[in-house]
């Protein structure tokens, strides 16, 4: 047992000095066999899979946090996504087809679930699909499935400023806009090899036309309700998790914009029975506010109305003077919710998705801090992991390539002095050296720039190669080449927490302090 013990310490030594502090002040290497077996092992964060962590953006302390709030789609309920956006393509098709007047045939077509990542944006005008680093330059460019090179993307995107709230533009930035995407592109592709003319823009927005309508009038959410697990994950330590925010102290609520008939099959599905204390999902949350419409409940002054939990209609008549636990609320606004609960901003945290929806608005207008559930960050970490000695490799090659580079600058700079001087009549008595420093100073700028060629073509070959395990054809969502993408970079500026599942707060202490890793600027590198 004690050989165990000191292993696991002796480990976390080696990364982390405090926490070895910690273990050996609370008895150490002599605590009592049968004090050490009634303590257990106390989990700390390397212990933790780092897929499974939580990721801190800006300093927050768990202990200043007195309530903690919830989306719930792709938040609390995390979606099986290829069987959801099978489904979505599915209903959507039967839609252009049935009331939006497309032909048949593209029906048959194959639609690519894993073609398209969050954060591409479309470009309605020409038909294209993008990606953004975070300067909003374009990184890489499709039309249909054919990537542009690089003189047509530049020559489209980088000779004026793009203004990306314009309509030409639109942001895939939800897990549920996927599916927009992947379609739009196979049907570019379609169209283009057919030879018919089409109107990009219109394609797009009888895409979206269709999908909000598969989504609005219940066809898609009818499939998921009949089958609940075959499209949502049940994560076994969701109400555990939830439990201990509640032995904690601390007051949880559920704030989703999908409205009470949907909401409640979700959640009972997700918790219901779960745990014995928490017959119904309902016992975990103080306040429920389905149907929020956010950003409006955070930028609008829309009222708080109650929901018959019978029918799922809405009272309109009974007037919301408190929020309390036994009720179901719609709509509302944050300045009323604070208002009623006496919260005030900085002590809730709110889990969510969205990046514009969830996180950009209350960062932006509001106190209330936040933590994003990114759901590509598992898959992205294990891929990073995997190849951790090849990203190693690239980081070397690239810090290589540029200090080659400097110096083949350096050389030429000192070759075109030599040349001055041998112009120069004044020097010739040096002539004959300066000639022979000539010749052995242009030898050695061409080997050098032979090598640069040859260390670009690798550093490109490596950083493709890398790329691909990500996605094929648009690399890792959080970067574009060698920084962040802009969604990367939105994460990285609005949300205070990030992680890829609610449940990976289950380790952590309730008084945690989540620090910010300390961040150098370039001249500090
Ligand atoms: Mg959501």
């Amino acid at each position: 047992m004690y050989t165990g013990n000191r292993a696991t310490i002796c480990q976390r030594a080696r990364y982390n000095d405090d926490e070895m502090v910690a273990h050996v002040g609370l008895g150490g290497l002599d605590l009592d066999p049968g004090l050490s077996a009634l303590l257990g092992d106390t989990t700390t964060e390397i212990d933790v899979a780092r897929k499974n962590r939580v990721f801190c953006n800006r300093n927050l302390r768990m202990d200043s946090i007195e309530t903690i709030g919830f989306d719930m789609d792709y938040t609390l309920a995390l979606y099986h996504q290829d069987r959801l956006e099978q489904l979505s393509i599915q209903l959507t098709l039967d839609k252009l087809c049935t009331k939006h007047g497309y032909p048949v045939a593209i029906r048959q077509l194959s639609y690519d679930p894993h073609w398209a990542i969050r954060g591409v944006m479309v470009d309605r005008q020409l038909g294209n699909v993008f990606k953004l680093d975070r300067h909003a330059h374009v990184g890489r460019c499709y039309h249909g499935f054919k990537e542009l090179d690089a003189d047509k993307r530049k020559a489209l995107y980088r000779n004026e400023k793009i203004n990306l709230s314009a309509d030409r533009f639109e942001w895939i930035d939800t897990l549920f806009g996927l599916p927009e995407a992947v379609m739009y592109t196979t049907l570019v592709e379609w169209y283009g090899k057919s030879g018919t003319a089409v109107d990009f823009d219109k394609l797009f927005g009888d895409i979206r036309t269709a999908i909000d309508e598969a989504h609005r009038d219940d066809t898609l959410k009818s499939v998921i309700k009949a089958d609940l697990a075959s499209f949502i994950v049940k994560d076994p330590l969701l109400g555990e998790t939830l439990h201990k925010f509640r032995s904690s102290g601390k007051k949880l609520f559920l704030l989703t914009n999908s409205l009470y008939d949907y909401t409640k099959v979700v959640m009972s599905y997700l918790l219901d029975g779960e745990r014995k204390a928490y017959p119904s999902w309902r016992n975990y949350f103080d306040i429920v506010i389905v149907g929020g419409a956010k950003p409006a409940f955070f930028n609008e002054l829309r009222p708080f109305v109650q929901i018959d939990p019978v029918t799922n209609e809405a009272m309109p008549n009974v007037e919301v003077k408190h929020l309390t636990r036994d009720k179901i609320y719609q709509g509302g606004n944050v300045i009323a919710f604070e208002q009623m609960t006496g919260i005030k901003g900085e002590q809730v945290l709110y889990i969510g998705d969205h990046i514009y929806g969830d996180i950009l608005r209350l960062r932006k207008a509001h106190m209330w801090r936040t933590a994003m559930v990114l759901q590509e960050l598992e898959r992205e970490i294990s891929v990073s992991d995997r190849l951790e000695a090849q990203i190693h490799d690239l980081e070397l090659l690239d810090r290589r390539h540029r200090n080659l580079e400097s110096e083949i600058d350096w050389q030429s700079l000192r070759l075109k002095k030599i040349q001055r001087l041998l112009d120069d009549s004044s020097h010739t008595n040096m002539h004959d050296r300066l000639e022979e420093e000539r010749r052995m100073s242009r030898a050695s700028i061409e080997s050098l720039r032979d090598r640069a060629v040859l260390m670009e073509t690798e550093v490109d070959s490596l950083e493709t190669r890398l790329d691909r395990a990500y996605n094929p054809h648009w690399g890792s969502c959080l970067r574009e080449g060698n920084e962040n993408s802009r969604f990367g970079e939105q994460v990285n500026d609005y949300a205070d927490l990030y992680t890829s599942r609610v449940s990976n707060f289950g380790p952590y202490s309730p008084l945690r302090y989540f620090r910010a890793p300390r961040r150098p600027m370039p001249h500090e590198i």
